[in-house]
């Protein structure tokens, strides 16, 4: 077929094909109009979570971080951090140096956590990251060293100081018991204790978005957003105390973990979800919950795409009605699938989705490679679009706070799907600039993700402390 598909390839066929599937599909491609009127509406979801009177009721929580100032460059020493929460669990040793040029030198190690520690029993969960730390310090021959330690645990966690975070709810992949409304350090050093072998002082609790927007404000220091697409979506920023209405004082600013995930949970986004969105929902770990995030990221849009694939099949407009088995299992479509199909080079992608749809036991016909390839395109366009219209939402609000006509900032961002999928950081980028123009944003991919970013929150609180004292 990957001869003929290339031989057949022509355009009308193509649109023609495509626009079936659009039509099919219409409820999943939201105008510019729409996009507008969501963003305005996230506006207002996030002022209902910094308000004291509302937030209790806000689904967007808009949680206090305690990080108040990003990096100057003139932090330095030997930090410790791990990163739990993303597709891999990490552990890392990081030296920031501030000998006139700023460096920053890393070692780290990837760590599995088994599925059944992700989903049993949570005090097992921390006994296994307390194993993993010991194995590392062990490993680079520090076990003797007490550094301090920045944990970027990528949750949504209440703050009451930089180094006590209470878990309010597991989302993405990990539903571990007897965590949530605990305090993950006291969690953390409780495990560490038990085994005696070595001693870490955890200074900061981060969020993986404050992580990043960290990392990338060492190196740029108008950086005052943090973003993540990836397993889980979410993004933080740099707020106005004043505006901190949940918090006492008025002076400076604070990072603001917005939780956008859980845009919806109260039913704000059902003009805009779709069957298919509660069938997701429905299937998920944690139904009625993180209802945005299982719009946009990467834990769920692979399986967004078989789902109307399978609805497809059954109403005889893929593989002339047929299915198997593998395209009937949960999770067989792999989001990463998406990346390659969904290719502007379309030739380049109608071949990748011959390829993955052959792996799934079918035969498919050009046009249904089309069809896979359209379907693919526009769940990723959807997820981009969304994510455009609070990412806008946030903008906006920062432009308000500074009264500035225009505004010129630094987005930092990680996460998978950001990461490897060009045209998705593509469509994000172009609709963000489309919905505020008077903006002029740099988005900067994070390169040493957000466990790097916890560090860098520890180097700053000590760069802090160590002010105060003098
Ligand atoms: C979590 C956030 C996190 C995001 C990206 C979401 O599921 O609630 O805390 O920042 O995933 O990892
Ligand atoms: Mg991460």
């Amino acid at each position: 077929l990957a001869s003929s598909l290339l031989a057949n390839y022509c355009t009308e066929l193509h649109d023609d094909q495509a626009l079936k599937v659009d039509k099919y599909l219409h409820h999943l491609q939201l105008s510019d109009e729409t996009l507008m009127d969501l963003s305005i509406r996230f506006r207002r979801e996030m002022d209902k979570g910094l308000c004291r009177d509302t937030n209790p009721t806000a689904a967007v929580k808009m949680l206090p971080t305690f990080v108040r100032s990003t990096p100057d460059g003139t932090e330095q020493g030997e930090f410790l951090s791990l990163d739990l929460g993303g597709s891999n669990f990490r552990v890392l040793l990081v030296k920031v140096m501030a000998d006139g040029k700023q460096k920053v030198e890393m070692e780290n190690q990837i760590y599995a956590i088994p599925e059944h520690l992700m989903r049993g029993n949570g005090s097992e969960l921390f006994d296994h990251i307390a194993d993993c730390l010991s194995n590392f310090l062990e490993k680079m021959g520090i076990k003797e060293k007490k550094l301090p330690l920045g944990f970027t645990f990528s949750f949504p966690c209440q703050q009451t100081k930089l180094d006590e975070s209470v878990l309010m709810s597991w989302t993405k992949g990990f539903k571990s018991s007897g965590v949530e409304g605990k305090d993950v350090v006291s969690l953390l050093r409780k495990s560490i204790k038990k085994r005696g072998d070595f001693d870490i002082d955890i200074v900061a609790v981060v969020n993986d978005t404050v992580g990043t927007m960290m990392t990338c404000g060492y190196e740029d220091h108008h950086c005052e957003i943090g973003l993540i697409v990836g397993t889980g979506t979410n993004a933080c920023y740099m707020e106005q105390m004043r505006n901190l209405d949940v918090l006492d004082g008025d002076e400076g600013r604070m990072c603001v973990n917005t939780e956008w995930g859980a845009f919806g949970d109260d039913g704000a986004l059902e003009d805009l979800r779709t069957d298919i969105d509660r069938e997701i929902d429905a299937g998920s770990l944690n139904p009625g919950k993180q209802l945005f995030e299982k719009m946009i990221s990467g834990m769920y849009l692979g399986e967004l795409v078989r789902l109307i694939m399978v609805r497809m099949a059954k109403e005889q407009l893929l593989f002339q009605g047929k299915t198997t088995k593998e395209l009937l299992t949960t999770g067989s479509f792999n989001t990463r699938y998406i990346y390659t199909i969904d290719n502007d080079k379309d030739e380049e992608g109608l071949t990748s989705a011959e390829e993955v749809l052959r792996g799934m036991g079918l035969d498919p016909s050009v046009e249904d490679c089309i069809t896979t390839q359209r379907v693919c395109q526009i769940v990723s366009t959807r997820a981009a679009h969304l994510c455009a219209a609070s990412l806008a939402a946030v903008l906006r609000q920062i432009r308000d706070n500074k009264a500035a006509e225009k505004l010129r900032t630094t987005i930092g961002v990680d996460g998978s799907v950001y990461k490897n999928h060009q045209e998705f950081s593509r469509r994000l980028n172009k609709m963000v600039r489309r919905l505020v123009p008077d903006c002029d944003v740099r988005f900067l991919q994070s390169q040493d993700g957000s466990g790097k970013g916890a560090a860098m929150v520890t180097a700053v609180a000590y760069r802090l402390a160590a002010q105060h004292a003098e």
